[in-house]
């Protein structure tokens, strides 16, 4: 099963993605993870787009793709995964086409502007392994420390108000096009995201099956 989360940031793509990969046995790849892995390592990759996030603006097509192309390649996605924060152009999702990957569902996360803004201000992720907590909602058990890895739990640069709103304006420029894109191909789903975490796993999951 190919799947896609869809949604602005903070609608909680990652967080879903966290709860049904367990349960589906398939990788959730999140291209923002693998950016921030590649910034903090500085690698090639890294440096040549650590400008575009700290901005939050969205890093080079071709970059991007270079990089999901080298992930789903790896063994343990031969059978399934879920693209988190890919694709977020259309010639992102053209390029995906290219490539051959089938597409079983699109699942739209669908959270408004208002509450995305609360959200993100609440957000907490750990750099070592990518986890994602809120403060109110889904506090880590120690403060700072994560539960999965016991990595340091910090707020990302981006997720400053700054930024936010500049990355909720990309997001209706260059990436709500795309359930247009999807919906013409009678994959996409919309599941309306919840106060809980565990109301909207409930309802991703049964767009996913249904
Ligand atoms: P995310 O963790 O998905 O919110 O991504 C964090 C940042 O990484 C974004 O604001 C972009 O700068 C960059 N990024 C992640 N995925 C993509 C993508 N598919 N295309 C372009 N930029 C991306």
């Amino acid at each position: 099963m190919n799947l896609i989360f869809l949604g602005a940031p903070g609608a909680g793509k990652g967080t879903q993605a966290e709860i049904v990969c367990e349960k589906l046995g398939i990788p959730a790849l999140s291209t923002g993870n693998m950016l921030r892995e590649a910034v903090k390592n500085a690698t090639p990759t890294g440096l040549a787009a650590k400008e575009y996030m700290d901005r939050g603006d969205l890093v080079p097509d071709d970059i991007v793709i270079g990089i999901l192309k080298d992930r789903i390649a790896k063994p343990d996605a031969k059978n399934g995964f879920i693209l988190d924060g890919f694709p977020r152009t259309v010639a992102q999702a053209e390029a995906l086409d290219k490539m051959g990957v089938s597409i079983d569902k699109v699942i739209e996360i669908y959270v408004p502007d208002d509450v995305i803004c609360g959200r993100l201000s609440g957000r907490r992720v750990c750099e070592s392994c990518g986890a994602s907590y809120h403060v109110d909602h889904k506090p880590t058990k120690s403060e700072g420390v994560c539960d999965s890895c016991g990595g340091k739990v910090v707020q990302r640069v981006d997720d400053k108000p700054e930024t936010v709103l500049s990355r909720l304006a990309t997001y209706h420029e260059k990436t709500a096009p795309l359930k247009d894109y999807y919906q013409a191909k009678g994959k996409l789903k919309t599941v309306v995201g919840q106060d809980s975490i565990a109301d909207t796993a409930k309802l991703t999951l049964e767009a996913i099956e249904g």
